[in-house]
């Protein structure tokens, strides 16, 4: 299955945050849409819902799949915008930074995942 990209008002800021990982970013988050289930490790606790990737030597890549919001009946902790509608092989990416960071900040990013989307990279 092909997975489709989305990315949060969050994820921009990251990326203005950290412009010189932008292109590193973007070959990782192609590499992740090849198989977000495999690639990504379900995170755990409060992070619950949320999957990881890294980005560098100490940086995390965090994202939903809402194929895991079906499977695992995870759609109101994940709270995607009309997840319902989404299309099962929709991925969000919420965030990327330093790992310490994203494992504070990952839960409050997500409580704002709603109607909080913009286009980065079409
Ligand atoms: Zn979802």
């Amino acid at each position: 299955m092909a997975y489709v990209a989305r990315y949060t008002t969050d994820l921009k800021t990251c990326l203005e945050k950290y412009t010189h990982l932008k292109n590193k970013f973007e070959k990782k988050k192609d590499y992740i849409l090849e198989n977000p289930l495999l690639l990504g490790e379900p995170l755990k606790h409060k992070l619950n819902g949320l999957r990881s990737f890294p980005l560098g030597s100490n940086f995390l890549i965090i994202f939903i799949v809402c194929d895991d919001c079906r499977r695992l009946k995870q759609k109101s902790i994940n709270g995607c915008p009309h997840c319902e509608q989404t299309p099962k092989n929709t991925v969000f990416f919420l965030l990327f930074g330093p790992h310490d960071l994203m494992y504070k900040t990952a839960a409050s990013s997500r409580k704002n995942l709603k109607g909080n989307e913009f286009d980065v990279f079409t």
